[in-house]
């Protein structure tokens, strides 16, 4: 079997991350504290990033593994069923009769561009354990690409990231949001992906031009992370690796009307390709162009390609085993 036979049989991503059910309402502004507003719609839809980007990756055509724990007194049936309908494997997903799975109510008010007010409950997604991760040990292994988000706790995506590494897998962590992270967390992660924002938290800095950005990404590459991507929405990536300068890849130009969710359509575009064998560049772009469809939709996961609608230079797609 030549090296990229061995890729192609490995093109399979498992994801260690959150789930959630969003609660959308949609008023023509916020109400203010103690106040009832008439809305003007509602929408009830699966999110939490891990789910975002294991159903982005499996549109991609990964092989996607979810390790998680969803609580099922409320919304979790529905949750997991979202995820099968996917085709994303669900053996690594503990379930928990007497929890909530996340919950996240968000309120929306169309004057002023759409501004928002959130209250996340975690639920089950703050039950997740280092031996529920254990449970999953396999799939850790015998996955190409391993990829958390930082809406679980740390010790569960370490010890992930431990077992991805004894069976030779690539680790993502998409530190979102942006919470200290341990040397040790970040001496096993292969590649760190953060926004402007999480870039500048992360390492303590200030300066949010590209010389900064940059200079955030050395911080976090000097504690111990092999190569960082900084996503710059409509402008791009700044891609990071070690010893090699920074490289600004500007993302497709297309009409954004609903950017919400733009970062993990990216991330499962981005460990797809990892997945795939494909070069750090080719695996950005597969991300990129993933999330340039994303945007020019509303929705969330409703918003996230399928392979065949990305442009013709992502077809080939290597079968997952
Ligand atoms: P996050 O949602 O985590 O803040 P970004 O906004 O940086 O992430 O977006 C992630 C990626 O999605 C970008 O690097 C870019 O490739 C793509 N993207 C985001 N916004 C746009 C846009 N307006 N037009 C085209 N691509 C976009």
């Amino acid at each position: 079997m030549t090296a990229s036979n061995a890729n192609q049989a490995r093109a399979r991503v498992a994801v260690i991350g959150s789930i959630n059910m969003d609660m959308v309402a949609h008023a023509h502004r916020l109400p203010a504290a103690g106040e009832t507003l008439a809305g003007e719609d509602f929408v009830m839809a699966p999110g939490g990033k891990g789910a975002n980007q294991a159903v982005a990756a499996a549109r991609l055509g990964a092989s996607v593994d979810f390790i998680a724990r969803i609580g099922t007194r409320q919304y979790g049936h529905d949750l997991l069923a979202s995820l099968k309908a996917e085709g994303i494997a669900c053996a690594g997903v503990q379930t928990d009769a007497s929890a909530l799975p996340g919950i996240a109510v968000i309120m929306v008010g169309r004057e002023g561009g759409g501004e928002n007010a959130i209250v996340y409950v975690p639920g089950s997604n703050a039950q997740l354990s280092a031996s529920d991760v254990q449970g999953s040990a396999a799939a850790l292994k015998n996955a190409a690409v391993v990829v958390a988000q930082t809406e679980v706790p740390l010790a569960a995506i370490q010890q992930g990231f431990e077992l991805a590494r004894a069976g030779g897998a690539v680790t993502v962590l998409n530190a979102a949001p942006a919470l200290p992270l341990s040397d040790a967390m970040l001496g096993v992660v292969d590649w760190l992906v953060v926004n402007e924002t999480e870039a500048l938290q992360l390492s303590g800095l200030q300066d949010k031009s590209l010389d900064g950005l940059r200079a955030a990404a050395q911080v976090l590459q000097l504690r111990g992370v092999k190569q960082v991507l900084v996503t710059l929405g409509a402008e791009g990536v700044l891609l990071c690796c070690s010893g090699q300068a920074a490289q600004q890849l500007p993302a497709f130009v297309v009409e954004a009307v609903d950017t919400v969710g733009a970062g993990d359509t990216f991330v499962g575009g981005l460990v797809t390709g990892l997945a795939e064998g494909r070069a750090a560049v080719d695996a950005v772009r597969l991300g990129q162009a993933a999330a340039s469809i994303a945007v020019a939709r509303c929705g969330v996961q409703s918003a996230m390609p399928l392979r065949a609608e990305l442009p013709s230079e992502f077809a080939a797609q290597m079968a997952a085993a």
